[in-house]
């Protein structure tokens, strides 16, 4: 005879059982009752915790032999739930809500029935679903939309007035000059509807990126002379230090002069008159558990470099702080001596629109979907993008590609 709270070991006990026609149908029901994709959890017509599967173990984080025989409040940790159940024993009807969980923050779905033997109550039923992805993706869709609402507000805003200005037709200085400025704005409210589309492109995987075995070199060099005359504006030194050029890199080609032009741009965007930018290449082999090594940074004359600030990346042994495919990979990164970024943004910073505090941006411009789009289009080669940064030193933005 099986006694509830079941232990761990009658649990895999009977889930090893061959179901049968002629099966009891206590151990039927444990064998289904365990199979199911969502938490069940039963309780008796006082709330008493009677019966926990397996996915509810999982989902609230309880041992089914420590919450059985304890009050809901007890397992959910949530009176909110224990109010639902009270109702649901008074008036017999079913009822759903939606709660978090005090600890890992999740979300669940949780759906309360009650248990009725000839019309009289026994109990109640609980069905749980973790909702958490489905409430997060509920959530960016909101915040997508608002922010796209927020960046087009403010251009659109200055184009009204200036509209209005050159109505009252000013004197053709101020005319010349609100028209220039007029051409900005919508400049910038064109730059948010292109990259808009592109990130819904890469999002809903209609952008194919074509690998083709690349020299990395020319590539950065490309980019590099695209964007110095607006670091020359700024009297910002930009420089490459290009090692293992010979190896070919997988690339689509267009794709990542994207990229680079967009680490770039921000890189001159967020640093002040006479500062330093300098990329890097550099090998990579990563093995299976994410341990990466790398010779010590050579320049093309062959002459051990000290400009790798970082100094994990030279010749050291070390965990990427990223997940990682294992093989040979060329890592570029792309160092600024500019404002930094603070600590505890730089996880957010790949988010689409986040932008650091946004008073210090206010002259820079830009959308915010920059990084968003650029980390889709590394990780489509296969590699990761992520970034270092001191406040006030500057910043490392780091790029893998795969060597081929
Ligand atoms: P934006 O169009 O605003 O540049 P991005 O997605 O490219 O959007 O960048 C997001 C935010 O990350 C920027 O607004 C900025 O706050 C921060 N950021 C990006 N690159 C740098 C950098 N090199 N130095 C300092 N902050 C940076």
């Amino acid at each position: 005879m099986l006694r509830l709270p079941l232990t761990t070991d009658q649990r895999t006990e009977y889930s090893r059982l061959t179901v049968t026609p002629d099966m009891d149908f206590p151990h039927l029901f444990l064998v289904v009752a365990d199979a199911l994709d969502s938490g069940l959890v039963i309780v008796n017509a006082e709330r008493t915790v009677c019966y926990i599967n397996r996915r509810a173990e999982e989902i609230l984080e309880v041992r089914a032999n420590l919450a059985s025989g304890h009050g809901l409040i007890a397992l959910l940790r949530d009176y909110q739930v224990d109010a639902l159940a009270s109702e649901v024993l008074h008036d017999h009807e079913r009822r759903e809500t939606t709660i978090q969980t005090p600890l890992s923050k999740r979300t669940l779905r949780v759906r309360c029935s009650p248990l009725l033997l000839d019309s009289t109550l026994t109990g109640a039923l609980f069905l749980i679903e973790d909702v958490t992805h489905i409430s997060q993706l509920e959530r960016s869709r909101r915040d997508m939309v608002a922010n796209v609402s927020h960046e087009l507000r403010t251009p659109l805003a200055s184009l009204k007035l200036l509209v209005e200005t050159l109505q009252s037709d000013p004197p053709a200085p101020v005319r010349r000059r609100m028209l220039g400025q007029i051409s900005h704005e919508v400049d910038a409210v064109t730059q948010l509807a292109e990259e808009l589309h592109e990130l819904s492109q890469i999002e809903s995987g209609r952008v194919t990126i074509q690998l083709a075995p690349t020299s990395i070199g020319p590539v950065i060099e490309r980019a590099l002379n695209r964007i110095r005359p607006q670091a020359e504006r700024k009297n910002i030194l930009v420089q490459a230090i290009i090692i293992d050029n010979q190896l070919p890199v997988l690339i689509d080609n267009r794709r990542i002069d994207q990229v680079l032009l967009n680490l770039l741009h921000n890189a001159v965007k967020f640093t002040s008159d006479g500062g330093q930018i300098t990329v890097r290449t550099q090998t990579l082999y990563v093995d299976e558990t994410g341990t990466w090594q790398t010779e010590p940074a050579v320049s093309r004359d062959n002459t051990p470099t000290t400009a790798l600030e970082l100094p994990d990346l030279s010749g050291f042994t070390s965990r990427l702080p990223v997940i990682h495919s294992a093989g040979l990979w060329m890592l570029i990164s792309i160092s600024d001596t500019g404002i930094g970024i603070p600590t505890e943004e730089l996880p957010r910073i790949f988010e689409r629109f986040y932008k650091v505090d946004r008073s210090r941006n206010r002259n820079a411009g830009g959308t915010g979907l920059g990084l968003a789009i650029a980390k889709h289009l590394i990780e489509g080669h296969g590699g990761r993008l992520w970034a270092d940064s001191r406040e006030r030193y500057g910043s490392t933005f780091h790029f893998t590609l795969p060597v081929g």
